[in-house]
């Protein structure tokens, strides 16, 4: 069959199959050790890391013993959300001065939405960057003597970021013996130096993209 999709029209067609609960397949079954037919079903999968379950996911179940026998591709995005949706609360207390700061960032990356809404994106996304080594930690360091640090923490940051991300980023700042209070105060003056400072105007729209998904 030829596609008559707006994308690629006139190549061949390669059309996605989407199974419904209660369709009928055949597969092998690890547990009963044979062919079986099988039937889709909503189940609850653990996940293979031992991190949890996932709910509602569609999946091929033996008709025999009722063990999944096997997860079609539709259900993968399902999976992907329960991976990536775990999401722990982050509180810190700065200086309204270092506050001021992060807010002005924000409002320079975007005038579109209000800049509270934009400060969970980019300390995420330099949480993230020093979590996955794309930063490195011990670069923030030079930030120890800023006077931006120094007053009463009388202004609170409270945001939401991955589990994974804050458990690898947590590991960083260790090695280099810095709290949690202090590496993201350190985060938002080298947030400084890269969009108000230099006003790298490739890296603001990095940010805006990264915020999407982080
Ligand atoms: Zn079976």
């Amino acid at each position: 069959m030829v596609c008559e999709c707006l994308l690629h029209p006139g190549k061949e067609e390669t059309m996605k199959r989407f199974y419904h609960e209660g369709e009928k397949s055949n597969g092998i079954c690890k547990s009963c050790r044979t062919e079986v037919t099988t039937t889709f079903k909503s189940t609850t999968l653990a996940l293979a890391s031992g991190k949890g379950k996932v709910q509602g996911v569609l999946a091929a179940v033996c008709d025999d013993c009722g063990k999944v026998v096997a997860v079609p591709q539709q259900s993968a995005p399902r999976i992907r959300e329960a991976l990536f949706g775990k999401k722990l609360s982050v509180e810190v207390r700065v200086p309204r001065h270092l506050r001021d700061v992060l807010l002005t960032i924000c409002s320079e990356i975007t005038s579109d939405c209000k800049p509270t809404e934009i400060e969970p994106f980019v300390l995420r996304y330099y949480m993230a960057h020093i979590a996955h080594g794309r930063i490195q930690i011990r670069s923030l360091k030079k930030h120890l003597k800023s006077k931006l640090l120094q007053g009463r923490a009388n202004d609170r940051l409270s945001f939401r970021v991955s589990e994974e991300v804050l458990r690898k980023f947590e590991k960083k700042i260790e090695t280099v013996k810095l709290n949690r209070t202090d590496a993201i105060k350190m985060l938002i003056l080298q947030a400084k130096v890269d969009l108000l400072d230099k006003a790298a105007p490739g890296r603001l729209k990095e940010i805006v993209l990264f915020a999407s998904a982080a």
